[in-house]
């Protein structure tokens, strides 16, 4: 029996952090009051001419830019041409052959193509499930129509759901350091579909792909791309065939059902949209979206792995979630920290204690976790006593030297600690026989007596050397 391997390649959405629509001087909206962001020009009202955005083709070169892309000298907007009711005109402005970059390159993914165009509106369903099957009625929001979107197309180098789960999280980290777009996937302005096949493994030749659509959140992407690969290699292995189709999943349920297959599959009946020019970036407008790029993720995440000696890993946490690496830097530069101790207690402890929240909103200044951490490193504390401070320091700031004497988390020197090792060793006259006697995971239960009569204020490994000393 052959075994087989997933090939996997993304399609995805964004929404542009513009002020006004692609091609009319409509206002951005979320949330308001439905048909309330619209005019002629996105309602699709004849004889109205389109006008195209400056500041979304500005952010769409420097998304091309960021990717490594060839930006075309000459592209090309195209009216892609179906009816739906969330498309009022009855056909979408986009671009096709001549797309605005391709050929680019995001980590270990190669970046097909990135295009501009104008977002669909807005279909709300009214119904238990929110969505078209079994709903009582459907209304539409024009607001959204006409939003400018950049489509981003992968190759299909992807080897793993997981994978693909990291390749989003990092798009959409270099989308937010770029701040291009809101890139919140539960509001829609990071939209996610994934391609999947599979082919035994050692083959070349890709097998036909199903495309899961409109995954809102990585989580969900991975789960979806998982269940999919495992209907195909099911299906394989009965001896059927994969049918190209558009699928749903739904995270609660874990069921994936089928949206339209090949059969209905659209002819868009591509042609020139004949009220725009062709869109030819002037060497300005290159300088300007290339001025514009910050530090982005995977620059940074070698510029830290490089500069501060941190593990790949760590330094891609830093750089991936930037607002961690602001903070990281920050701390670094109040000083009193090594920097591989500091990098670990953002990463470990500070995100273990704050989640979600952006630590330089929180009441742990990055200055106040240099400090901790230093007193770690000159065995002032204990690593648990540490822990202590850091929650003190979270729910109400302030200074960890003076937390560690108000609480008296300072480490136990080596007077008083000896006399407690002594003891320890007294009232655990059998474990330290055992110990004597070559068994020696015994010493953990005086190391144990020590933690606890010392409140943690000790050293476990000092501990451990005092009590061989002395046996
Ligand atoms: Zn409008």
């Amino acid at each position: 029996m052959h075994r087989y391997e997933p090939v996997i390649g993304l399609e995805i959405h964004v929404q542009l952090r513009t002020r006004t629509k692609m091609f009319c001087g409509c206002a951005l909206s979320f949330g308001e009051e439905p048909n309330t962001y619209t005019c002629p020009v996105c309602l699709g009202h004849p004889g109205t001419l389109p006008v195209p955005n400056a500041e979304a083709i500005h952010f769409a070169l420097m998304i091309g830019m960021a990717f490594d892309c060839e930006i075309a000298p000459r592209s090309i907007f195209h009216r892609k041409n179906y009816f739906y009711p969330d498309n009022p005109k009855a056909y979408q402005i986009s671009q096709y052959d001549i797309p605005l970059a391709r050929n680019g390159r995001l980590g270990e993914v190669r970046i097909h193509r990135v295009h501009v165009e104008e977002d669909a509106a807005k279909l709300v369903h009214a119904g238990a499930s929110g969505r078209i099957h079994g709903a009582e009625s459907s209304v539409v929001d024009f607001n959204r129509g006409g939003t400018p979107l950049v489509e981003i197309v992968t190759e299909p180098d992807i080897k793993s759901p997981a994978e693909a789960a990291d390749f989003g999280r990092l798009l959409r980290a270099t989308l937010r350091a770029m701040g291009v777009s809101d890139v919140n996937m539960e509001e829609g302005s990071l939209r996610i579909d994934g391609n999947v096949s599979i082919r035994p493994v050692g083959e070349a030749t890709l097998g036909t792909k199903t495309e899961l659509k409109n995954m809102n959140s990585f989580r969900f992407l991975e789960r979806g791309l998982d269940a999919e690969i495992a209907r195909q290699e099911a299906l394989v292995h009965e001896g059927g065939e994969v049918e190209q189709e558009t699928l749903h999943f739904d995270p609660q349920s874990g069921a994936l059902t089928s949206l339209r297959s090949k059969e209905e599959a659209h002819d868009y009946r591509y042609f020139p949209e004949p009220d725009l020019v062709p869109l030819a970036p002037t060497e300005q407008m290159l300088e300007r979206a290339r001025a514009a790029l910050p530090e982005l993720p995977v620059a940074r995440a070698d510029r830290l792995e490089r500069d501060h000696g941190l593990n790949a890993d760590t330094a891609r946490q830093l750089a991936f979630r930037g607002e961690l690496g602001d903070y990281f830097e920050q701390a670094l530069a109040a000083d009193g920290a090594e920097a591989g101790a500091l990098a670990n207690w953002v990463t470990n402890e500070l995100v273990a204690r704050l989640g979600d929240e952006d630590p330089l909103e929180s009441k742990v200044e990055p200055a106040a976790l240099a400090r901790l951490v230093g007193l770690v490193g000159e065995k002032a504390i204990s690593a648990s006593a540490a822990k202590e401070v850091l929650a003190t320091l979270a729910a109400e700031g302030g200074d960890p030297q003076a937390i560690v004497e108000a609480k008296g988390l300072a480490m136990a020197g080596d007077d008083e600690l000896g006399g407690i090792v002594d003891r320890a060793m007294a009232d655990n006259a059998d474990a330290v026989e055992k110990v004597r006697a070559g068994e020696d995971k015994a010493i953990g239960a005086i190391v144990g007596a020590v933690m606890r009569e010392t409140k943690g204020r000790a050293d476990g490994g000092e501990v451990q050397r005092m009590i061989r000393d002395r046996l």
